[in-house]
Protein backbone atom coordinates (compact mmCIF):
# COMPACT_ATOMS: atom_id res chain seq x y z
CA UNK A 1 0.00 0.00 0.00
CA UNK A 2 1.46 3.07 -1.21
CA UNK A 3 1.30 6.61 -0.51
CA UNK A 4 2.17 8.96 -3.22
CA UNK A 5 0.79 11.90 -2.13
CA UNK A 6 0.33 13.70 1.79
CA UNK A 7 -3.67 13.51 2.13
CA UNK A 8 -4.63 10.85 -0.47
CA UNK A 9 -5.29 7.43 -0.23
CA UNK A 10 -2.84 4.99 -0.13
CA UNK A 11 -2.97 2.67 -3.36
CA UNK A 12 -2.57 -0.79 -3.76
CA UNK A 13 0.39 -2.21 -5.64
CA UNK A 14 2.54 -5.01 -6.85
CA UNK A 15 5.94 -3.76 -7.33
CA UNK A 16 8.96 -5.51 -7.11
CA UNK A 17 10.55 -7.02 -4.06
CA UNK A 18 13.22 -4.94 -2.93
CA UNK A 19 16.98 -6.27 -2.77
CA UNK A 20 18.82 -6.12 0.64
CA UNK A 21 22.01 -4.16 0.65
CA UNK A 22 25.09 -5.35 2.75
CA UNK A 23 23.80 -4.77 6.30
CA UNK A 24 19.85 -5.55 5.66
CA UNK A 25 17.26 -8.48 5.61
CA UNK A 26 14.45 -9.08 3.44
CA UNK A 27 11.83 -9.59 5.47
CA UNK A 28 8.69 -11.55 4.82
CA UNK A 29 6.08 -9.55 6.59
CA UNK A 30 3.70 -11.36 8.98
CA UNK A 31 1.98 -8.06 10.77
CA UNK A 32 2.27 -4.80 10.61
CA UNK A 33 0.56 -2.53 13.03
CA UNK A 34 -0.87 1.05 12.56
CA UNK A 35 0.81 3.74 14.55
CA UNK A 36 -0.40 7.42 14.97
CA UNK A 37 2.34 8.62 13.56
CA UNK A 38 1.40 6.90 10.34
CA UNK A 39 -1.56 9.10 10.43
CA UNK A 40 0.54 12.20 10.82
CA UNK A 41 3.08 10.59 7.83
CA UNK A 42 -0.53 10.28 5.56
CA UNK A 43 -1.85 13.64 6.58
CA UNK A 44 1.09 15.67 5.98
CA UNK A 45 1.79 16.66 9.23
CA UNK A 46 5.31 15.31 9.05
CA UNK A 47 6.88 17.13 6.19
CA UNK A 48 9.44 15.72 3.91
CA UNK A 49 8.47 11.87 3.92
CA UNK A 50 9.69 10.18 1.29
CA UNK A 51 7.81 9.57 -1.64
CA UNK A 52 6.15 7.12 -2.86
CA UNK A 53 6.27 5.47 0.51
CA UNK A 54 5.66 2.50 1.69
CA UNK A 55 4.19 3.66 5.13
CA UNK A 56 4.28 1.67 8.42
CA UNK A 57 6.48 1.17 11.41
CA UNK A 58 5.82 -1.65 13.79
CA UNK A 59 6.68 -4.99 11.15
CA UNK A 60 7.41 -8.43 12.30
CA UNK A 61 8.11 -10.93 9.58
CA UNK A 62 10.53 -13.59 8.85
CA UNK A 63 13.90 -13.59 7.09
CA UNK A 64 13.78 -14.23 3.51
CA UNK A 65 17.20 -13.46 2.37
CA UNK A 66 20.70 -11.27 3.65
CA UNK A 67 22.93 -9.16 2.55
CA UNK A 68 26.25 -9.95 2.22
CA UNK A 69 27.39 -8.40 5.48
CA UNK A 70 24.30 -9.47 7.50
CA UNK A 71 24.81 -11.97 9.30
CA UNK A 72 22.78 -11.35 12.78
CA UNK A 73 19.86 -13.54 12.12
CA UNK A 74 19.52 -16.80 10.04
CA UNK A 75 17.06 -17.32 7.59
CA UNK A 76 13.77 -18.25 8.84
CA UNK A 77 14.19 -15.95 12.11
CA UNK A 78 11.48 -14.26 12.91
CA UNK A 79 12.62 -10.50 13.59
CA UNK A 80 11.17 -7.32 14.47
CA UNK A 81 11.46 -3.64 12.67
CA UNK A 82 10.63 -0.38 14.58
CA UNK A 83 10.57 3.13 13.99
CA UNK A 84 14.54 3.76 14.22
CA UNK A 85 15.78 2.51 10.78
CA UNK A 86 19.39 3.94 10.85
CA UNK A 87 21.99 5.91 12.39
CA UNK A 88 24.77 7.39 11.58
CA UNK A 89 26.94 6.45 15.08
CA UNK A 90 29.14 9.45 14.05
CA UNK A 91 27.56 12.34 15.32
CA UNK A 92 27.41 13.60 19.06
CA UNK A 93 24.09 12.11 19.82
CA UNK A 94 25.15 8.82 18.70
CA UNK A 95 28.44 8.95 19.81
CA UNK A 96 26.90 9.83 23.57
CA UNK A 97 24.16 7.10 23.73
CA UNK A 98 21.68 9.12 22.10
CA UNK A 99 20.89 7.32 18.78
CA UNK A 100 17.27 8.88 18.90
CA UNK A 101 18.60 12.25 18.52
CA UNK A 102 20.93 11.40 15.54
CA UNK A 103 20.97 14.12 12.97
CA UNK A 104 21.11 11.47 10.43
CA UNK A 105 18.77 9.26 11.40
CA UNK A 106 16.11 7.13 8.79
CA UNK A 107 13.06 6.10 9.87
CA UNK A 108 10.43 3.04 8.71
CA UNK A 109 7.45 3.82 6.94
CA UNK A 110 8.62 7.38 6.71
CA UNK A 111 12.15 8.04 5.16
CA UNK A 112 12.65 4.27 4.50
CA UNK A 113 9.86 2.22 3.12
CA UNK A 114 7.75 0.45 5.73
CA UNK A 115 5.82 -2.70 6.39
CA UNK A 116 2.65 -1.73 5.17
CA UNK A 117 3.87 -4.75 1.96
CA UNK A 118 4.26 -8.25 2.05
CA UNK A 119 8.25 -7.67 1.57
CA UNK A 120 10.30 -4.86 3.06
CA UNK A 121 14.12 -4.49 3.40
CA UNK A 122 15.67 -3.77 7.15
CA UNK A 123 18.85 -2.79 8.29
CA UNK A 124 19.72 -5.74 10.63
CA UNK A 125 21.23 -3.91 13.55
CA UNK A 126 18.35 -2.09 14.36
CA UNK A 127 16.29 -5.11 13.95
CA UNK A 128 14.86 -6.81 17.90
CA UNK A 129 14.36 -10.65 18.00
CA UNK A 130 10.58 -10.77 19.62
CA UNK A 131 10.21 -12.95 22.79
CA UNK A 132 8.40 -16.30 21.91
CA UNK A 133 5.38 -15.64 23.59
CA UNK A 134 3.81 -13.06 21.44
CA UNK A 135 2.21 -14.21 18.16
CA UNK A 136 2.96 -11.86 15.24
CA UNK A 137 -0.14 -9.72 15.63
CA UNK A 138 0.33 -9.13 19.27
CA UNK A 139 4.09 -8.05 19.15
CA UNK A 140 3.39 -6.02 16.02
CA UNK A 141 2.27 -2.62 18.53
CA UNK A 142 5.01 -3.83 20.89
CA UNK A 143 7.54 -2.31 17.97
CA UNK A 144 6.55 1.41 17.90
CA UNK A 145 3.44 1.53 21.01
CA UNK A 146 5.48 -0.41 23.34
CA UNK A 147 8.95 1.10 22.40
CA UNK A 148 8.40 4.64 22.47
CA UNK A 149 5.44 4.53 25.18
CA UNK A 150 8.37 2.52 27.60
CA UNK A 151 10.89 5.16 26.39
CA UNK A 152 8.29 7.93 27.83
CA UNK A 153 7.87 5.84 31.11
CA UNK A 154 11.37 5.70 31.74
CA UNK A 155 11.41 9.42 31.27
CA UNK A 156 8.92 9.57 34.62
CA UNK A 157 11.99 8.30 36.98
CA UNK A 158 10.41 6.76 39.74
CA UNK A 159 7.42 8.35 40.24
CA UNK A 160 4.16 6.76 41.68
CA UNK A 161 0.66 8.37 40.69
CA UNK A 162 1.12 7.40 36.89
CA UNK A 163 -1.20 9.69 34.68
CA UNK A 164 -1.40 8.69 30.80
CA UNK A 165 -3.09 11.02 28.99
CA UNK A 166 -4.96 9.29 25.32
CA UNK A 167 -5.54 5.57 26.11
CA UNK A 168 -5.06 3.70 22.99
CA UNK A 169 -2.47 1.64 21.95
CA UNK A 170 0.94 3.25 23.75
CA UNK A 171 -1.01 3.50 26.57
CA UNK A 172 -2.21 -0.15 27.20
CA UNK A 173 0.72 -1.48 26.71
CA UNK A 174 2.42 0.86 29.32
CA UNK A 175 -0.23 0.98 32.09
CA UNK A 176 0.86 -2.66 32.10
CA UNK A 177 4.13 -2.18 32.63
CA UNK A 178 3.39 0.86 34.91
CA UNK A 179 1.63 -1.26 36.92
CA UNK A 180 4.40 -4.53 37.18
CA UNK A 181 6.74 -1.69 38.74
CA UNK A 182 4.44 -0.97 41.23
CA UNK A 183 2.85 2.48 40.07
CA UNK A 184 -0.64 3.73 40.81
CA UNK A 185 -2.16 4.38 36.98
CA UNK A 186 -4.44 7.18 36.36
CA UNK A 187 -6.23 7.16 32.80
CA UNK A 188 -7.60 9.97 30.89
CA UNK A 189 -9.68 9.35 28.03
CA UNK A 190 -11.95 11.94 25.44
CA UNK A 191 -15.11 13.30 27.30
CA UNK A 192 -17.05 10.73 27.50
CA UNK A 193 -14.93 7.65 26.21
CA UNK A 194 -16.64 5.33 28.93
CA UNK A 195 -15.56 2.29 26.63
CA UNK A 196 -11.72 3.25 26.90
CA UNK A 197 -12.06 4.35 30.70
CA UNK A 198 -13.16 0.57 31.71
CA UNK A 199 -10.59 -0.54 29.09
CA UNK A 200 -8.17 1.18 31.39
CA UNK A 201 -9.45 -0.28 34.53
CA UNK A 202 -9.60 -3.68 33.53
CA UNK A 203 -5.60 -3.34 32.79
CA UNK A 204 -5.13 -2.42 36.52
CA UNK A 205 -6.01 1.55 36.33
CA UNK A 206 -6.82 3.23 39.99
CA UNK A 207 -8.77 6.06 38.50
CA UNK A 208 -10.26 6.16 34.87
CA UNK A 209 -12.13 9.96 33.66
CA UNK A 210 -12.48 12.66 31.11
CA UNK A 211 -9.12 14.65 30.12
CA UNK A 212 -10.59 17.79 31.84
CA UNK A 213 -11.47 16.49 34.90
CA UNK A 214 -8.66 16.30 38.11
CA UNK A 215 -7.67 13.09 39.12
CA UNK A 216 -8.49 12.67 43.23
CA UNK A 217 -5.18 12.79 43.85
CA UNK A 218 -2.17 14.82 42.76
CA UNK A 219 0.11 12.93 40.04
CA UNK A 220 3.67 12.23 40.61
CA UNK A 221 4.23 12.15 36.53
CA UNK A 222 1.98 12.14 33.25
CA UNK A 223 2.16 11.03 30.22
CA UNK A 224 0.78 12.22 27.46
CA UNK A 225 0.12 10.38 24.01
CA UNK A 226 -2.74 11.91 22.99
CA UNK A 227 -2.25 14.46 20.10
CA UNK A 228 -3.78 17.46 21.81
CA UNK A 229 -1.26 20.09 23.13
CA UNK A 230 -4.32 21.43 25.43
CA UNK A 231 -3.32 18.25 27.60
CA UNK A 232 -0.09 20.06 27.99
CA UNK A 233 -1.78 22.49 30.92
CA UNK A 234 -4.31 20.38 32.27
CA UNK A 235 -1.61 17.91 33.28
CA UNK A 236 0.68 20.23 34.86
CA UNK A 237 -2.75 20.93 36.97
CA UNK A 238 -2.99 17.61 38.04
CA UNK A 239 0.54 17.23 38.40
CA UNK A 240 2.44 17.28 42.15
CA UNK A 241 5.34 19.56 43.12
CA UNK A 242 8.83 18.30 41.54
CA UNK A 243 6.74 16.22 39.06
CA UNK A 244 7.21 15.58 34.70
CA UNK A 245 4.70 16.17 32.08
CA UNK A 246 6.29 13.95 29.58
CA UNK A 247 4.78 14.48 25.75
CA UNK A 248 4.92 10.81 24.04
CA UNK A 249 4.12 11.98 20.67
CA UNK A 250 6.05 13.45 17.21
CA UNK A 251 3.29 15.63 16.29
CA UNK A 252 0.58 17.78 18.61
CA UNK A 253 -1.42 20.81 18.29
CA UNK A 254 0.03 23.91 19.89
CA UNK A 255 0.21 24.05 23.81
CA UNK A 256 -1.54 26.85 25.20
CA UNK A 257 -0.74 29.50 27.42
CA UNK A 258 -1.43 28.64 31.32
CA UNK A 259 -0.07 30.83 34.40
CA UNK A 260 3.15 30.55 35.27
CA UNK A 261 2.28 29.57 38.67
CA UNK A 262 1.38 26.02 36.78
CA UNK A 263 4.99 24.83 36.41
CA UNK A 264 6.37 26.53 39.25
CA UNK A 265 6.90 23.80 42.11
CA UNK A 266 10.07 22.40 39.50
CA UNK A 267 7.33 20.85 37.21
CA UNK A 268 8.58 19.82 34.04
CA UNK A 269 7.75 19.46 31.04
CA UNK A 270 9.79 17.13 28.09
CA UNK A 271 9.18 15.50 25.15
CA UNK A 272 10.11 11.80 23.93
CA UNK A 273 11.61 11.38 20.67
CA UNK A 274 12.10 8.26 18.74
CA UNK A 275 13.97 5.54 20.45
CA UNK A 276 17.49 3.85 21.01
CA UNK A 277 18.26 0.28 20.62
CA UNK A 278 18.93 0.35 24.63
CA UNK A 279 14.87 1.15 24.90
CA UNK A 280 14.38 -1.65 22.79
CA UNK A 281 16.64 -4.50 24.44
CA UNK A 282 15.17 -2.86 27.83
CA UNK A 283 11.91 -2.93 26.84
CA UNK A 284 11.80 -6.65 25.01
CA UNK A 285 13.05 -8.10 28.58
CA UNK A 286 10.72 -6.50 30.86
CA UNK A 287 7.63 -7.23 28.48
CA UNK A 288 7.54 -10.91 28.73
CA UNK A 289 7.85 -10.91 32.48
CA UNK A 290 4.94 -8.65 33.32
CA UNK A 291 3.56 -10.12 30.95
CA UNK A 292 3.01 -7.62 28.37
CA UNK A 293 -0.49 -8.51 26.74
CA UNK A 294 -1.80 -6.51 23.92
CA UNK A 295 -5.31 -5.91 22.49
CA UNK A 296 -5.41 -5.80 18.99
CA UNK A 297 -7.84 -5.75 16.08
CA UNK A 298 -7.00 -6.79 12.89
CA UNK A 299 -7.25 -5.96 9.46
CA UNK A 300 -6.04 -7.38 5.99
CA UNK A 301 -3.78 -5.16 4.22
CA UNK A 302 -6.10 -3.97 1.40
CA UNK A 303 -8.19 -1.80 4.09
CA UNK A 304 -4.94 0.34 5.49
CA UNK A 305 -6.80 3.46 4.14
CA UNK A 306 -10.08 1.87 6.64
CA UNK A 307 -7.64 1.03 9.30
CA UNK A 308 -6.55 4.99 8.85
CA UNK A 309 -9.59 6.38 9.42
CA UNK A 310 -10.70 4.30 12.06
CA UNK A 311 -7.73 5.19 14.09
CA UNK A 312 -8.25 9.03 13.16
CA UNK A 313 -11.56 8.99 14.60
CA UNK A 314 -10.97 7.00 17.75
CA UNK A 315 -12.74 3.99 17.18
CA UNK A 316 -9.75 1.62 17.46
CA UNK A 317 -9.56 -0.68 20.56
CA UNK A 318 -5.92 -1.55 21.76
CA UNK A 319 -4.25 -1.65 18.41
CA UNK A 320 -4.72 -2.01 15.03
CA UNK A 321 -2.66 -4.35 13.21
CA UNK A 322 -2.52 -5.27 9.64
CA UNK A 323 -2.36 -8.98 9.62
CA UNK A 324 0.30 -9.76 5.83
CA UNK A 325 0.20 -12.98 4.34
ZN1 LIG B 1 24.18 10.10 14.38
ZN1 LIG C 1 4.73 4.71 16.00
Amino acid sequence: MILDKPRTPLRELDWPTPRPRAHEVLIQIRACAVCRTDLHVVDGELPNSKLPLVPGHEIVGIVAARGKNARRFKIGARVGVPWLGWTCGKCKFCRSGRENLCNLAQFTGYTRNGGYAEFTVADERFCFHIPKIYSDVEAAPLLCAGLIGFRSLTKCGDARRLGIYGFGAAAHIIAQVARFQGREVYAFTRRGDLRAQKFAKSLGAAWAGDSETLPPKKLDAAIIFAPVGGLVPLALKALEKGGTVVCGGIHSSDVPSFPYEWLWGERAICSVANLTRRDGDEFFKIAPRVPVRTTVETFPLEQANEVLNRLRAGKIHGAAVLQIG
